[in-house]
C-alpha cells in the first residue's frame, strides 16, 4: 500500500488528474485548512490560542521554471509579514526545490538567506525541509554553508537514512537546529532502514546521541517531528534521566493528525508547534500522508460514497 501510494505521489499523469476530482478535494481537507495562506494564519491564531506555535509551508516541488522560485520566494516574504503583524509564533518551512534548487543554486541560496534575513528580524528560524535522496548530501551541504551566513536557519533530517547519525555527528559543531523526522519517500534497503522497528529504534538512538550534546553543553535545538507519541515519550524519559527540562527539545505535527495529543502535550508543558500545509499543489504531500496511514485512504474512501 505504501509503495503504491508513493508510486502515485511521482506519477505526473495523475498529478494532473487527481487534483480535479472533487471528492480528493474534499478528502484533503483533513490535513488543511484551505489552499490559501488567509485559512493557515487563520488557523494559526487559533492554536496559539491554545498555547500551539506554528510552521507554514505552502505546497508545492520541484519547480520547472526558476522564474516560478522567485514568485514562491515573494509568496514566504508576504508569510514572514503576516506572522510578524499578527505577532504569531510561527515560523515557515521550506522545500529547496520549490526555491529553484533543481534549476539554479545560487538563486536558491539568494532566496533562501534573504527569507532567513527577515525571519532573523523576528527572532525566527528558517526550516528547509529534506526531500529524497537524491537531494540529501547537496540539502546537508546547503545547510552548512547557510548556516554560515544565516545562523537562523534550521534543517530536517530523516531517521529511515543510515547516513544520519553521521550527518548529526557532523552538523553538531555548526549549533544546528534540527528536526528528526522518521522520512516519507521510497528509499532503498542498501541507504535506508525498511521496517518500523529499526527506523524507530535509529529515531530512538539519534534523539539520545543529540539530547546528550545538549547535556554537554552543545546548543542543539532538537524538534521531534512525529506522531508517534511512544516515542516522543521514550525521548522524553531519555531527556529526564539525563536531568533536562521538558523545554530541551521540541514537538512537531502535522495539521490535523493527532490533534488531541498535540494539545495534550502542550498542555503538559512541552513545545509542541503545528505545521500547517496549504496551496494548490497538494497532490505528491497528500499522497505521501496517505502513504503513510491506510485509515486515512478509508478516509478518503467515505469521502467519495458520502
Ligand atoms: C512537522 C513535520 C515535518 C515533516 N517534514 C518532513 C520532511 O521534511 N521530509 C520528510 O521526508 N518527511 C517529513 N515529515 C514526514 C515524516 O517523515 C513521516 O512520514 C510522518 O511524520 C509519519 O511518520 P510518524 O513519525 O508520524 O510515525 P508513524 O510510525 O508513521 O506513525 C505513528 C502514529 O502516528 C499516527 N499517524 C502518522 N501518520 C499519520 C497520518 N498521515 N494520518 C493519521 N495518523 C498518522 C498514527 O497513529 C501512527 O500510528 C514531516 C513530519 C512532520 C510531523
Amino acid at each position: 500500500m505504501r509503495r503504491l501510494f508513493l508510486w502515485m505521489a511521482a506519477n505526473a499523469w495523475l498529478r494532473t488528474r487527481i487534483p480535479k476530482l472533487w471528492f480528493s478535494r474534499r478528502a484533503v481537507r483533513r490535513f488543511m485548512p484551505g489552499e490559501d495562506l488567509a485559512s493557515a494564519l487563520a488557523a494559526g491564531v487559533g492554536f496559539q490560542v491554545e498555547g500551539l506555535g506554528t510552521l507554514y509551508t505552502r505546497l508545492g516541488e520541484n519547480l520547472t521554471r526558476i522564474e516560478e522560485a522567485d514568485s514562491v520566494a515573494d509568496h514566504y516574504r508576504g508569510v514572514l509579514d503576516e506572522i510578524r503583524e499578527r505577532r504569531l509564533d510561527g515560523e515557515i518551512s521550506v522545500k529547496l526545490t520549490q526555491l529553484g534548487f533543481d534549476l539554479d543554486v545560487e538563486r536558491t541560496f539568494h532566496h533562501a538567506t534573504s527569507l532567513a534575513a527577515q525571519a532573523a528580524e523576528s527572532g525566527k528560524s528558517f526550516w528547509i525541509d529534506m526531500e529524497g535522496s537524491p537531494y540529501t548530501e547537496a540539502t546537508i551541504a546547503f545547510y552548512e554553508r547557510m548556516k554560515s551566513a544565516m545562523p537562523n536557519t534550521a534543517i530536517c533530517l530523516q531517521a529511515y537514512l543510515k547516513r544520519t547519525a553521521a550527518d548529526v555527528q557532523r552538523l553538531i559543531p555548526l549549533r544546528p537546529e534540527i528536526r528528526l523526522v522518521k522520512g516519507a519517500y521510497a528509499e532503498s534497503p542498501s541507504i535506508a532502514y525498511q521496517t518500523r522497528h529499526d527506523v524507530d529504534a535509529n529515531y530512538l538512538a539519534l534523539c539520545v546521541s543529540m539530547l546528550q550534546a545538549i547535556r554537554d553543553g552543545h546548543p542543539v535545538r532538537l524538534a521531534l517531528g512525529t506522531h508517534d507519541v511512544r516515542l516522543i515519550e521514550q525521548v522524553a524519559e531519555h531527556a529526564a534521566a539525563l536531568g533536562l527540562p521538558r523545554t530541551a527539545f521540541e514537538i512537531q505535527m502535522l495539521y490535523g493528525i493527532r490533534m488531541d495529543q498535540q494539545r495534550r502535550l502542550a498542555r503538559e508543558g512541552y513545545l509542541v508547534r503545528d505545521l500547517i500545509a496549504y496551496g494548490e499543489a497538494w497532490y505528491p504531500w497528500y499522497m505521501r500522508r496517505l502513504a503513510e496511514r491506510p485509515a486515512n485512504v478509508l478516509f478518503a474512501l467515505r469521502q467519495i460514497v458520502g
